[in-house]
């Protein structure tokens, strides 16, 4: 039995992982957050106090560290960095850049490779991430590219900052977003970049509820549903 499988890759804040969540349950798909995993890694090297910009010392944590997916009663996606949950730790600010740091590292990328590889294998999926229309999923039923402009990002994640009850500051949001895209879209290995076969979607001036209808019908008509 051969599995489907939905990619959506973008920079962070363009909505992806709202609305891959959402696709996959009115998909009935499993969902994976692939930033999740990066972020693991990153909070990882954060607490054992090498710096996530160190190659040689973030490859020489990798053997000492084991990263599992596990779904909650509720259906969401919990992350445990050697058994323990760390779903809520993962979400702190300063993890956002370090996993932005430790993506770049082609050792870490090749390690994660094959466990995201491997889950779309075992179950109809909507992934996302940054590469995996391009890298991790190239025969992907369904790529989706998912945009919008730096300030609209930015103010989403500084909304979602303070409703989570974090400090935040806006132009040092716009400031994280921006140095995040550009060692994204900027490093050798797995750039963030629109696969040639996917479907670009601006959320710009879209709601999240707009954003949601659009993404839906391109689903249905591209899997036939
Ligand atoms: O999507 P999220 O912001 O949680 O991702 C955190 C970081 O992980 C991103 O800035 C990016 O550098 C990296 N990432 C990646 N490839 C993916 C998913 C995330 O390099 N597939």
């Amino acid at each position: 039995m051969s599995f489907r499988a939905i990619a959506i890759d973008g920079p962070s804040g363009a909505g992806k992982s709202t609305l891959a969540k959402r696709l996959a349950q009115g998909l009935g798909f499993l969902y994976l957050d692939t930033g999740a995993i990066y972020r693991t890694v990153g909070l990882y090297a954060l607490r054992q106090g090498v710096a996530p910009g160190d190659e040689a010392a973030v490859l020489a944590l990798l053997p000492s560290l084991t990263v599992t997916t596990a779904y909650a009663q509720d259906g969401l996606q919990h992350m445990y960095l050697n058994g323990e949950d760390v779903t809520e730790a993962i979400r702190q600010h300063q993890v956002s850049d370090a996993a932005s740091q430790v993506s770049a590292i082609p050792g870490v990328r090749a390690y994660l490779l094959e466990m995201q590889r491997r889950f779309a294998r075992e179950n109809d999926v909507v992934m996302d991430g940054r590469d995996i229309g391009t890298v991790v999923l190239p025969d992907a039923q369904l790529k989706i590219f998912l945009t919008a402009q730096p300030e609209a990002r930015a103010r989403r994640r500084y909304d979602e900052l303070i409703a989570r009850g974090q400090q935040a500051d806006y132009e040092q949001v716009l400031r994280d977003v921006m140095d995040r895209d550009w060692r994204d879209t900027h490093r050798d290995i797995a750039p963030l970049r629109q696969a040639e076969d996917a479907v670009a979607v601006d959320t710009t001036q879209l709601t999240l509820e707009e954003s949601w209808e659009r993404l839906f019908q391109i689903a249905k008509e591209r899997l036939s549903l």
